[in-house]
């Protein structure tokens, strides 16, 4: 095998796939364009943190860090949602408090990645040093301080160099690019006295106003970051809110419980850059020995907390894949052939979760099929989850003949879900005795509505909860389990 391998990018993705690919043996020189952030004050780009979940975890754990990361972090069990015109309600993420997502300092992950690559000696991380070409096996490398130019030997390449990717466009891969009408913003809620949390510390925080929402989660120190998620253009819009009183105003209207908790809102408004969000679907990840990997090959957009989830498992499947093939090449083709359509998946259900946080969470309804979805789970522990909450496939056009059924379906399901729980709350009846028949009558149709989607083989692969022995203490632990 040709080294050193290249790999552009010292992302959270770059960074695991470095230390991945040390712990195999191979040399590895990874290419960075922004300084180091160990040594220079800078953040560590797009939102300050982020969710760690199961996914994320399994491919930390395979390099010994999870329980570091987990040590870092602040498990979220749910989602606290604060509607317009009524108290904070908590809806539970899974069963019970075993089924979690974790926030994370972006920064700081990042940090210990690249820490941890660089220990195990194979790897070396050049900063500020910008992939501006690629062919030939030869990487042309801008130095960012200096503007200098220079080639490097790069026989074989790995670009985790973002949703921008240069070496993407240097293998002049096919890429479908859709980007969201929507932008965001981060403010920060700061801690209150003596480093208490000002909300429910253990809950994704949610605000959802139909259109758009603010939403933050909690970091170490007490602080919250909040991110808010506006249309660019329209009545309530960042361009409507641009000098700090309109946003004072704004918030005033629409999050007033969380205008009190952020000090000088209007300023930090205004000074926060805007950040865009798109999808990035590629036709192909790999040409010859070059390969794209994390947000390069995929980025989707944040709504689902899963980007550098999914980006951290393509490298457990990179490396299951190098188990049983040693050419590049191949190995490279099986990466992109059997994690494209699950990418592709998890890009549609993130653009689709957007609707669910801004608006349903707010919505009767949707609290009570949570609800059903709740009560199911314990008599069924063995079958994979079910979202029972209609998705869009459930809401066919007006026109379609199966439209009636559902409508029918979902008001029975709903009604003998309630008579159920009225019951059972008079001790007479199971609690899953009659739920879910309404439910099975609108799936029984659905197979004609449901559009075709490519299968999440991945999705559900790995146990929600598992005991092993801890590579530090030699003890039992169970490891931290979540299913987002
Ligand atoms: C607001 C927001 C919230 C999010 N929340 C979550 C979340 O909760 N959970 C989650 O899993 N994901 C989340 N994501 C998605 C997540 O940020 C990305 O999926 C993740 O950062 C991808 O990691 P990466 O290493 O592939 O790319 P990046 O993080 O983009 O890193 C790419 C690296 O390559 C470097 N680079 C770029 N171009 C070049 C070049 N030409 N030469 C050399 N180096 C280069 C960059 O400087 C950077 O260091 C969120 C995204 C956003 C925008």
């Amino acid at each position: 095998m040709a080294e050193p391998i290249t790999v552009i990018g010292a992302g959270p993705v770059g960074s695991l796939l470095a230390l991945f690919l040390a712990r195999r043996g191979h040399h590895i020189q990874v290419f960075e364009r922004r300084p180091d952030m160990r040594r220079v004050g800078i953040g560590a780009g797009r939102s300050i943190n982020l969710a760690v979940s199961t996914r994320g975890l399994y491919a930390l754990h395979q390099v010994g860090l999870d329980e570091e990361v987990l040590r870092q972090a602040i498990p979220m069990r749910g989602r606290m949602v604060h509607a317009a015109r009524s108290e904070p309600r908590f809806l539970r993420y899974g069963r019970d408090d075993s089924e979690l997502i974790n926030s994370m300092s972006r920064g700081e992950l990042n940090k210990l990645l690249m820490t941890e690559a660089e220990r195990t000696g194979r790897v070396r991380i050049e900063f500020q040093q910008r992939l501006v070409g690629y062919e030939g096996g030869r990487a042309r490398l801008r130095d960012e301080h200096s503007g200098e130019e220079r080639e490097v030997a790069a026989p074989v390449v790995l670009g985790s160099d973002g949703s921008a990717s240069a070496l993407r466009a240097a293998l002049g891969v096919a890429v479908e690019q859709s980007w969201l009408d929507f932008g965001y913003k981060e403010l920060t809620i700061p801690p209150a006295p003596g480093g208490a949390f000002s909300l429910e510390k253990n809950a994704l925080h949610i605000w959802p106003r139909k259109n758009f929402m603010l939403i933050a989660l909690p970091n170490l120190d007490g602080s919250f970051t909040c991110t808010l998620f506006l249309p660019f253009e329209g009545a309530a819009s960042f361009a409507a809110i641009e000098a700090p009183a309109d946003a004072e105003r704004f918030f005033a209207e629409t999050f007033p419980d969380a205008l009190a908790l952020i000090p000088r809102l209007g300023e930090a408004l205004a000074d926060a850059p805007l950040g865009r969000m798109a999808t990035v679907k590629c036709a192909r990840w790999s040409r010859g020995q070059g390969v794209l990997i994390g947000d390069a090959a995929h980025a989707i957009v944040p709504f689902f907390g899963q980007g550098m989830n999914a980006g951290f498992e393509d490298c457990t499947v990179l490396m299951e894949i190098l188990d049983h093939e040693a050419d590049w090449t191949r190995a490279f083709a099986e990466l992109s052939d059997s994690r494209r359509p699950d990418a592709d998946a998890i890009a549609d259900l993130a653009v689709e979760n957007f609707v669910e946080m801004r608006d349903k969470v707010a919505d009767p309804e949707f609290v009570l099929w949570k609800e059903v979805e709740a009560e199911l789970d314990p008599v069924r522990p063995h079958r994979p989850r079910r979202r029972l909450f209609p998705r869009p496939f459930a809401h066919p056009r007006a026109s379609s003949p199966v439209a009636p059924a559902i409508r029918t379906g979902r008001e029975r399901g709903l009604k003998r879900f309630r008579g159920a729980r009225e019951g059972r709350e008079r001790g007479r009846i199971h609690p899953a005795s009659r739920l879910g028949r309404g439910y099975r009558h609108v799936k029984k149709r659905l197979p004609h509505s449901r559009p075709s989607r490519p299968p999440l083989k991945r999705l559900w692969a790995y146990p929600r909860s598992s005991v092993r022995t801890s590579q530090r203490s030699g003890k039992k632990v169970r490891s931290t389990s979540c299913f987002r």
